[in-house]
């Protein structure tokens, strides 16, 4: 090893890990692998003992380590870059924005196949065997709970289903699979799907290009075509109501950086990557690669190539999609700005739109966010001419928006589930061979079972969670753990007999409808009936092809759908998201409401929508009955800021999860008293208090916020501060949320 080090070729890289260690790792390159180096490409080292796949960030032919503590590479995997420095640059800043090692960043960015060696992984699908049924089922019953869900599962399902994705959805190891193969009851098949993510012959639903834009679209598009040919780029907030033609002002402007050579990122939250959505793109650019969750890894990894080759220009995807190695990238399109589901839930916790936002600028490209209903916070950003605000005013062809009726249903006699509004609103509509969408964002069929003598309601007891009643399956359901159990007769908190079921779910939505309308057809929409992708496809394509009356689903009907028959739109319930203990909760409703009524009338069929609710005076339900974003915006605003909230502060939560509540409750009150002590004035820190949600999966959880100034030296205090703090810790487990969307 010595001479190495004395060599005037000695080579050394940094490389970054995905390790939740925020540093690089330096590391000595073999003199007949220096040639193979530089930055952006794998290689593999050792790591304590074992073998890791990292990214080289920097190569230097100087090491102050001494040498004895430098280990050598073991391999270069890739000839070239496969991280450019556009990416390397972006990752940096996020690891510093988000608190996260470079590495971890990294991770985010590369498909899942580039992060280790060897052969790709093939996707395992399971199925149940040939005969297995009821019978076999009935015999898991009481004894093996996990193996009954699991099978339960896969004999519901339409067709064989992703083994990762169905152990994910209920919460299981691989045991009770393996247990269900070896007893040969289910079936293990590797496969190899068709690359159905890459489009050239999808249906655009009929929509063509049209031969002229509104006035305000054509505004908006010159804009962006002068911004486009411009070496600066620029960021641009486009609020336009729902079927004011957005998608055709993005369509417009990747025509245009298409024909200047340039490539594109269009994201959409998961949920709208309906093959709908898809096809308006790839009838309009052929080939177009398209990124959502449940690509094998094979798959994702070759459409990378595609991407980095340059082959494929357009990239659509959900969150990850960002970081898409697109060459020469021109624009990028957040669609939906405003959705949370932009943010990401593990480390890095990144928000899409803003990473979206941060890489165009550095790129010199166009950012176009694009919403009905902005962020509070892109909102105050156009407000500030940090972004450039561009609006379509009114819905194209001179639609009007539909009509909305706000029912207060404590006015409703017997305390029904679908006022008589409602009900005669849906009537007309089957009556005229039109389509309704009734959404409630609750599945299952009763969300609380409750005692009438205590007022308790049954709860999970791995998690600060009432559990759900699901009437098909006659069991009671942990939402956070997917626990479930047969519904107890006696209360457990006062063992007084009598509980009741209380409130409704999608599943309950869908019987009583059957009940009220025999003749109709009723389709329901969310995760318990749609377990495989396809599901999801063919019953909107029925919907499509007008097979369907009513259609009922949770939030999984809420975005996007643009279907010319629909004409009624029922909302089950606004109430849900009013009262959950989140500063953006009004937001989210106004937000909410505003995309599902957004879904009828978009042809020339006049719209009508019945929003159902115990808080017909809240300001959110208020001001989407009267489509009126402005006013919801102003008054919403000037709460924020007398309390400091987002966009006039920014936030940063602590949350401290351990199964020993003692450990969690010590160590949140050592952290919020060395940040008090630390940030003084300069930020407020509120808490240690239990978190919303104060146990999940047995873990007790405390959070600490902390709220301060945009500017100004605080964050990057109290983020040094963290650090040095959790450094060696190993429990409680710890996490830092920067601008968290969510609050439980
Ligand atoms: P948004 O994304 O704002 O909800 P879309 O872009 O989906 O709106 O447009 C709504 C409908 O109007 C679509 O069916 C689209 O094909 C149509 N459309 C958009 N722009 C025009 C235009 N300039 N002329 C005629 N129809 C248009
Ligand atoms: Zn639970």
């Amino acid at each position: 090893m010595a001479e190495l080090f004395e060599s005037e070729e000695s080579l050394f890289v940094e490389v970054a890990l995905a390790k939740p260690v925020r540093r690089e790792f330096t590391y000595a390159v073999d003199p007949s692998l220096v040639d193979q180096v530089s930055p952006g490409v794998r290689v593999s080292v050792p790591f304590a003992r074992r073998r890791e796949v990292g990214v080289v960030v920097a190569v230097s032919h100087e090491c102050d380590l001494p040498a004895s503590r430098v280990r050598r590479i073991y391999e270069v995997l890739d000839q070239q870059a496969v991280v450019g420095q556009d990416l390397l640059d972006l990752t940096r800043w996020m690891a510093d924005y988000y608190v996260c090692a470079w590495g971890e960043a990294l991770a985010a960015v590369l498909p899942a196949a580039m992060k280790r060696e060897g052969e790709q992984r093939k996707a395992v699908v399971l199925k149940p065997a040939e005969g297995i049924g009821t019978q076999e089922l009935e015999q898991l019953d009481g004894k093996s709970d996990k193996q009954f869900r699991l099978l339960r599962t896969l004999l519901e399902a339409s067709g064989p289903l992703v083994r990762s994705e169905v152990l994910k959805r209920l919460g299981l190891s691989m045991s009770p699979a393996q247990t269900l193969v070896r007893k040969g009851w289910v079936l293990e098949e590797k496969v190899e799907p068709s690359t159905d993510s890459l489009t050239d012959d999808l249906d655009n639903g009929g929509r063509v290009r049209p031969d002229k834009l509104s006035e305000d679209q054509e505004t908006a598009v010159s804009s962006m075509e002068t911004a486009l040919s411009d070496e600066k780029g620029g960021t641009f907030l486009l609020h336009g109501v729902t079927g004011s033609g957005k998608t055709e002002v993005y369509l417009r402007t990747i025509e245009k950086a298409l024909e200047l050579g340039q490539g594109a990122i269009v994201l959409v939250p998961e949920i709208a990557l309906t093959p709908q959505t898809v096809g308006w793109f790839a009838s309009r650019f052929g080939q177009v690669a398209v990124m959502h969750s449940r690509l094998t890894d094979r798959q994702r990894l070759v459409m990378w190539r595609r991407v980095q080759s340059g082959d494929l220009r357009v990239v659509v995807g959900a969150r990850s999609a960002i970081f898409a190695p697109v060459q020469n990238l021109g624009v990028i399109v957040v669609d939906e700005e405003h959705e949370p589901s932009f943010k990401q839930g593990s480390t890095p916790r990144y928000h899409a739109r803003d990473v979206a936002v941060v890489r165009a600028k550095r790129l010199g490209a166009v950012c176009i966010l694009g919403s009905a209903t902005p962020s509070l916070e892109s909102f105050e950003n156009a407000r500030r001419e940090r972004y450039r605000l561009l609006t379509l005013a009114s819905r194209v062809n001179a639609n009007t928006l539909p009509e909305v009726a706000i029912v207060d249903m404590k006015g409703e006699k017997g305390n029904p589930m679908i006022s008589r509004v409602l009900r005669d609103r849906i009537v007309e509509a089957i009556g005229r061979k039109e389509q309704s969408i009734l959404f409630l964002n609750r599945r299952g069929f009763s969300p609380t079972l409750w005692c009438s003598q205590c007022f308790e309601v049954v709860r999970c007891k791995q998690c600060d969670v009432a559990m759900t009643y699901h009437r098909g399956h006659g069991r009671i359901v942990c939402h956070s753990c997917c626990e479930e159990i047969v519904p107890p007769k006696d209360c457990p908190s006062c063992t007084a007999p009598g509980l009741r079921f209380l409130g409704h779910g999608s599943e309950k939505v869908e019987v009583v409808l059957a009940k009220t309308f025999p003749e109709a057809r009723i389709a329901r929409m969310d995760s318990d009936t749609m377990l495989r992708r396809e599901d999801y496809e063919d019953t909107l394509a029925a919907f499509g092809r007008g097979e369907i009356d009513v259609l009922v689903g949770t939030q999984m009907i809420a975005k996007g759908l643009d279907f010319p028959r629909v004409t009624v739109v029922g909302v089950i319930s606004a109430d849900g998201a009013l009262h959950l203990p989140d500063l953006r909760a009004a937001e989210r409703t106004f937000q909410l409401l505003a995309q599902v009524s957004g879904r009828a009338g978009r042809a020339d069929l006049p719209g009508r929508i019945v929003i159902q609710t115990h808080a017909p005076e809240h300001s959110a339900i208020l001001h989407a009955s009267r489509h009126d974003y402005l006013a919801f915006a102003e008054e919403e605003l000037a709460q924020r800021k007398e309390l400091s909230y987002p966009p006039f502060g920014r936030m940063l939560r602590i949350v401290l999860e351990d199964v020993d509540p003692s450990i969690v409750e010590k160590a949140a009150g050592e952290f919020a008293e060395a940040l008090r002590a630390t940030l003084g004035d300069k930020a407020q820190t509120l808490g240690p208090m239990p978190a919303p949600m104060a146990m999940i999966r047995g873990r007790h959880r405390h959070h600490i916020l902390i709220k301060g100034p945009l500017d100004g030296p605080a964050f990057g205090i109290a983020r040094n501060l963290l650090v040095h703090m959790m450094e060696g810790r190993t429990r409680p487990r710890i996490t830092l949320d920067v601008d968290p969307v969510q609050m439980l």
